[in-house]
């Protein structure tokens, strides 16, 4: 086992970060629900209203921010009407294995029940499958411990006034899982808590320790502390005592927590590809196969890329009517 080698200046708040740009447009539960209504195959304004129950103009708004951010564009969908529907661009479409590799964890940690909201299907051979995370090189599953870091062409000082002037976001739990119950949701309602997620980004480039944790993310004292109780309540991290007198504590992922690295790798790519300018932050090389790697997310059946065309879902509860 390696661990990953954390160099102090890919560590510092001002580098860019992918995943955390990625995350910053998923965790807005609405533009999160719209999204996720398109890769079930809803277009119309009527379509998304009617699913997500929610005010007209909260509708437009995120349907308008989608598509200023690239994720969907406005088609006309009959000639001489003024009538539009909203389609995910290649941008939005690409998206779709980072929903998948947080499906995959709120499957397996969060579902209430045995059995997973929906199954599955991969089209393309036919079988009902589970989203894995795998190195591009050699298509093996990727774990956090086999992972080595340096800095890639797009490292640099990001100016920090970008996430002081943050807008207001919607991420109300009771929003996230509003209609389809959904594991999605469940792993949004924990790393998409700014904070939350940026110390677990930490705690994967190998940060445990509370004075760490501050100096490298600029988080105050109080807001540390109720993070780090809300982490280890929902089961992420476990705090151990390192040393007694005085006594000491410093956090570590359980298996749980360790989960979570397939769905920031697939994120960290997707936030590489489109809003970086193709210029990664972050070079990832894998141990095993010694090669640069991004994160992709095959099929558990065939091990070939699951694309969103090609994949169908079994629900396994009925729809709201
Ligand atoms: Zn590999
Ligand atoms: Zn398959």
């Amino acid at each position: 086992m390696t661990q990953p080698v954390a160099e102090p200046h890919f560590l510092s708040r001002d580098r860019f970060c992918s995943v955390a740009r990625t995350l910053e447009i998923l965790s807005d539960a609405w533009i999160f629900l719209v999204l996720r209504e398109s890769f079930f195959g809803a277009r119309r304004f009527e379509q998304f209203q009617n699913v997500l129950q929610l005010p007209r103009n909260t509708l437009v708004i995120r349907l308008r921010k989608l598509t200023e951010l690239g994720l969907m564009h406005k088609v006309s969908y009959s000639a001489g009407t003024t009538r539009f529907e909203y389609r995910l661009t290649d941008r939005g479409l690409d998206l779709y294995p980072t929903m998948l590799a947080l499906m995959k964890f709120g499957d397996r940690w969060l579902s209430d029940a045995l059995r997973p909201p929906l199954q599955l299907v991969h089209s393309k051979c036919s079988h009902a499958c589970l989203p894995l995370v795998v190195c591009s090189s050699c298509k093996e599953i990727v774990d956090a411990h086999a992972v080595l870091y340096s800095a890639g062409p797009g490292a640099g000082s990001e100016p920090r006034a970008h996430d002081r002037k943050r807008s207001r976001r919607t991420s109300d739990p009771l929003i996230l899982e509003r209609v389809r119950p959904c594991s999605v949701a469940r792993t949004l309602r924990i790393i998409g808590d700014r904070w939350s997620f940026l110390l677990i980004r930490e705690m994967f480039f190998g940060v445990r320790r509370f004075d760490a944790f501050e100096a490298n993310i600029g988080i105050a004292t109080n807001i540390l502390t109720d993070r780090l109780q809300r982490l280890a309540g929902h089961g992420i991290v476990e705090r151990r005592a390192y040393q007694s007198r005085p006594q000491r504590f410093e956090y570590r992922f359980t298996p749980k927590g360790r989960d979570l690295y397939g769905s920031l790798i697939v994120m960290m790519h997707w936030g590489d590809q489109w809003l970086s300018g193709g210029r990664a932050p972050l070079i990832l090389r894998h141990h095993p196969c010694q090669q640069e790697f991004f994160a992709q997310v095959v099929c558990s059946a065939c091990r070939q890329t699951l694309e969103p065309r090609q994949t169908t879902y079994q629900l396994r509860y009925a729809l709201a009517s």
